[in-house]
């Protein structure tokens, strides 16, 4: 590739919303034979929002959902500002939390008016001794309907199942289908719930799903692609996608996507449509293509 079919390439790919970071990128692009996909923000909008409460005997709807909103209001995942949008929308009172903690990829707990509060994934909650099987069958025909499960502890006793859902963005199926149409397998590689994340796939046709990936495991799972499908694109908008997006052959970074992810990415989407992965990936060909 010469310095000006590679500027020509990019300077195309700009005007089609694609930010080329790295011009080597245009040529590593043609080579890719998967497609990898962060769920939540990426193929998703990424502004989830409560749908469900079910309460364990002897808890009460309202205080649950209180003491869970006071938890997450410390929290920066989006699947705890959907928690306590959904305490605001009813007008509960939100105490103030104290004692905070955080763990990626499973939940987050607090201290509340005294009582211990944790609120976060199946595993998180069985870290914590406790066993969700009581909200099972609830939890899998949420899973189903992909929306993603998650749970709340009052005081070590588990207190009640909760579950938000994520619309899928109105552009993602379209971009895929051109995706498959260009010869190229899809995955979604996600820290959610493996139900959740095979029901996205489903509706979307997905090849390939790696669900319940801790952040620290994004980057294996990128190798694992790669090792099975051949040179791999990865694309993301997180914290958590920062290394995956560097450890993929081609990262693809939402231009409304963090900071971070941005800077470990070779190309960056200016609008929130992944159709605009297609249409650089046929661009790279075309390119590639007319210089040999
Ligand atoms: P993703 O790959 O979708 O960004 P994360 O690694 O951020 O996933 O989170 C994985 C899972 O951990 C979530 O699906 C949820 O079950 C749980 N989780 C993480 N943080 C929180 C939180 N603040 N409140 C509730 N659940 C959480
Ligand atoms: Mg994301």
């Amino acid at each position: 590739a010469t310095p000006t079919s590679i500027m020509v390439g990019t300077g195309r790919a700009a005007e089609l919303g694609v930010l080329f970071r790295q011009g080597e990128a245009l040529q590593a692009l043609r080579d890719v034979r998967v497609v990898a996909f962060d769920k939540t923000g990426t193929l998703t909008v990424g502004r989830p929002a409560l749908t469900d409460l079910r309460v364990a005997p002897g808890f009460d709807e309202a205080e649950v959902l209180a003491l869970a909103a006071s938890v997450e209001s410390r929290s920066e995942h989006p699947i705890a500002q959907a928690v306590v949008a959904a305490a605001k929308a009813q007008a509960l009172a939100i105490p103030e939390a104290s004692a905070f903690d955080a763990t990626a990829g499973f939940g987050a707990g607090a201290t509340v008016a005294g009582r211990r509060v944790d609120v976060g994934s199946d595993r998180m909650m069985r870290q914590l001794g406790l066993d969700p099987a009581i909200f099972a069958h609830d939890a899998e025909q949420m899973g189903d309907e992909a929306k993603t499960p998650i749970y709340a502890a009052v005081d070590g006793k588990l207190a009640a199942l909760l579950a938000v859902a994520d619309p899928i963005k109105p552009t993602t199926a379209e971009a895929l289908k051109t995706l498959h149409a260009l010869g190229l397998k899809i995955a979604v590689i996600t820290g959610d719930n493996r139900r959740t994340a095979q029901a996205v796939a489903d509706r979307l046709g997905l090849d390939q799903v790696e669900a319940e990936v801790l952040p620290d495991g994004k980057v294996a799972a990128v190798e694992a692609l790669r090792s099975r499908f051949g040179p791999i694109a990865f694309v993301g908008d997180g914290i958590n996608d920062a290394p995956a997006l560097a450890a993929a052959d081609v990262g693809i970074a939402m231009g409304a996507g963090t900071d971070i992810a941005i800077e470990s990415a070779d190309l960056v989407l200016m609008r929130d449509d992944l159709r605009a992965v297609a249409t650089a990936v046929s661009l790279s060909r075309a390119v590639m293509t007319n210089i040999g």
